[in-house]
């Protein structure tokens, strides 16, 4: 294990915003996690798992405790059975690199979710979702080091309790796993997925004479919409010095949806919000900011929201974790005074 002290966290969040870890280390096996989560306990540490940085705000103090990068490698296919193909992937992989294999394999079932930048580690604790897929539907299995029995464990998919942004790992058991392998069942030969209106358009007008859009080809376009808006990782782009979406679109009653068009003058958009908020829509948080007064591109001090996407906050360059915090505080308040909404951070907060 090597061990770094005061180690600027700035450098692995893509906002590139906070402070130093007093502790530092990079985990390569199963092995390392164990080592390093044990002497974190010896000395009574505080420890935060580290995957890609792109889910991430870190207050400009920095984290007093052990930052732990997880950096396990490897993509397999497990198991094959007929058309199924598990796909193994170690929690440190890109997941991006690891949507191209798949669909590279014509392996169909996470194709809508390329683009997102992370860790496979990352995918299930937030059960990350674009333009109608979420990485729940394809999901297998999740293994993980548990830190409270100190043992390794496996969940299957509805142990794991997905819903929108939402799992076990991020919510009742915050803290308690790091995740180190992820198994995805994905179809080899399938069809995409394609249920968001928008991408079915673009995709209708990609789409060559006579044949349907290879997986990869989807992937490809699904790519070139995201860095339309300013949602891909791209060297140079100003717009992603961001944590993504900054605000989960908020989920809501038909009341409040009444509440919303007489505030606004204007019929909201909104989606269905999935089985587990039956009843209930979703409606597009960047909807209801610009409603609020804020438009792409609005700036406060070194903050500022995304020139192509009302949802990302940016920072425009040198900006710290407290103006991004005054940005988003402005935007909650403005938002909740107009509609009754109390917007919902989705990036995690680290060190505050
Ligand atoms: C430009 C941009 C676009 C984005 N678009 C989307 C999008 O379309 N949809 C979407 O859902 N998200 C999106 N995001 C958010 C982000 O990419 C995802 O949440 C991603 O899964 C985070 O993974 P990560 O490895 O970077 O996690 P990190 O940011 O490093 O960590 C996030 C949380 O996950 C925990 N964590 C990370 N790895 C592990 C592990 N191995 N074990 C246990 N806990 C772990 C951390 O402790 C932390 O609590 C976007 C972000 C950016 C910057």
């Amino acid at each position: 294990m090597i061990l770094m002290e005061n180690k600027p966290l700035a450098p692995f969040t893509t906002f590139g915003i906070g402070g130093p870890a007093r502790w530092f280390t990079e985990a390569a096996s199963e092995e390392d996690i164990v080592e390093a989560t044990a002497w974190a306990r010896e000395r009574g540490l505080a420890l935060f798992v580290l995957g890609g940085g792109s889910n991430l705000l870190v207050s400009d103090a920095g984290f007093d405790g052990l930052v732990l990068k997880v950096g396990l490698r490897g993509i397999t296919v497990a198991e094959s059975p007929g058309e199924t193909r598990i796909y193994r992937a170690a929690a440190g992989e890109d997941w991006d690199h690891c949507v191209q294999q798949a669909v590279d394999d014509c392996c169909a079932g996470v194709e809508c979710l390329a683009g997102i930048p992370g860790t496979v580690g990352g995918t299930p604790v937030q059960n990350v979702g674009a333009y109608g897929q979420e990485v729940a539907s394809a999901i297998e299995r999740v293994r993980a080091f548990d830190l409270v029995e100190r043992k390794f464990v496996e969940f299957t998919a509805a142990e794991c309790g997905f819903a929108y942004r939402r799992s076990r790992f991020n919510s009742v058991d915050r803290g308690r796993y790091i995740v180190t392998r992820v198994d995805y069942r994905l179809t080899h030969g399938g069809a995409a997925t394609v249920r968001y209106g928008d991408l079915q358009r673009v995709l209708a007008e990609s789409k060559p004479e006579g044949r349907e859009l290879s997986l990869a080809e989807v992937a490809a376009v699904v790519r070139r919409v995201r860095q339309s808006k300013g949602m891909l990782m791209v060297e140079g782009d100003p717009n992603c010095r961001s944590a993504g979406s900054f605000f989960k679109n908020p989920i809501v009653t038909e009341e409040q949806v009444e509440r919303i068009a007489k505030a606004s003058g204007k019929e909201p958009p909104r989606f269905p919000a999935g089985a587990e908020s039956a009843g209930r829509v979703k409606v597009p948080a960047a909807w209801l900011i610009e409603q609020a007064g804020f438009a792409k591109g609005f700036a406060l001090g070194r903050a500022g929201v995304s020139s192509r996407h009302t949802l990302a906050l940016v920072n425009l360059g040198g900006s710290s974790s407290t103006e991004i915090l005054a940005l988003a505080g402005q935007i909650t308040a403005a938002v909740e005074a107009r509609f009754g909404i109390r917007l919902e951070m989705e990036p995690v907060m680290i060190g505050f």
